[in-house]
């Protein structure tokens, strides 16, 4: 399986989720089959005891999970039946952890958030992202995760960490990281600002990540010499900074991202010319 992890940097609610969810439909226009992971650093153990109020609509999935909407985008975007397991939480991973230290599964060991908490969220992405959840019932040959929150909380640390062993475990051509960021527009002259971003970015090495493509939101496209900067100081080649500015309909970010050359930076980075994909999907 290939993993394609969605961060985000400067703040948060700037449509990860929708580039995360558009980056999956358009691979399957290339015929593969994608499922999606979203993670959510919260001690909650899902959505249900949330408050709409505070985070946003909760979004039922059909085994009864109670999850965050960006799960419902999924399922449209990627015509998918997810599954209560496909929204990890802090609380799910802890409390799957503490669980096993009451058994004896730790015995004799300290039980710490390196290795054991982060070595629970690489086992439990490994295991449900082979699970299908496309019509086809295939094992996915994509899997999408989410990271929510924003790079340099404390609440998403532990699951950064994770992604960065998780890096080693499957190797670079199995893993591409699309940093989320955002580009305001500041002062009178009305001039894109980079700044924000070059800052994530560097939280993001910091902390032993290094983003693959950049998708930088903006209300409007990259002005002149934009994507050039951005390209220069967050070392991300210019074919992989990509601009997705303010839509009309959301369904529009899939187009943006294609015309862009969203799929055949994938392709090159995954090496998806190398999946065998089914001659009736193809
Ligand atoms: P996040 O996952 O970062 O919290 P979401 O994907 O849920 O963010 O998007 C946050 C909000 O921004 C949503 O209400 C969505 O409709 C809106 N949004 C996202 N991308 C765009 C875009 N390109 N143009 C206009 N609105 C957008």
């Amino acid at each position: 399986t290939k993993f394609v992890i969605v961060s985000g940097g400067v703040i948060s609610g700037i449509g990860k989720g929708i580039i995360a969810s558009s980056t999956g439909m358009l691979l399957e226009t290339l015929g593969l089959t994608v499922t999606a992971i979203k993670i959510d650093p919260y001690l909650n153990i899902d959505a249900g005891t949330l408050s709409p109020l505070d985070h946003g609509e909760v979004f039922t999935l059909d085994d009864g999970g109670e999850v965050d909407l960006d799960l419902g985008n999924y399922e449209r975007y990627l015509d998918v039946t997810l599954t209560r397991d496909n929204n990890i939480t802090t609380g799910k991973i802890y409390r799957s952890v503490i669980e096993r230290e009451r058994k004896g599964d730790y015995l004799g060991k300290t039980v710490q958030v390196v290795p054991h908490i982060t070595n629970e969220v690489q086992d439990w992405v490994e295991r449900v992202a082979k699970v299908p959840t496309s019509k086809n019932g295939l094992t996915p040959d994509v899997c999408i995760i989410e990271l929510g929150g924003t790079v340099g909380d404390i609440e998403s640390a532990p699951f950064v960490e994770a992604m960065r062993q998780f890096h080693n475990r499957v190797g670079s051509e199995n893993f591409c990281l699309i940093h989320v960021s955002l580009i305001p527009v500041v002062g009178a002259v009305g001039e894109q600002k980079t700044k924000p971003t070059q800052s994530s970015v560097r939280d993001l090495r910091g902390l032993g990540l290094s983003p693959d493509i950049l998708a930088c939101r903006s209300a409007q496209p990259f002005e002149q010499g934009i994507r050039e900067k951005l390209s220069m100081f967050c070392q991300v080649p210019e074919k992989n900074v990509f601009s997705v500015h303010d839509c009309s309909s959301l369904y529009h970010v899939p187009i943006l991202l294609k015309d862009q050359g969203l799929l055949d930076v994938l392709t090159e980075k995954l090496q998806l010319g190398k999946l065998e994909i089914p001659a009736q999907l193809a």
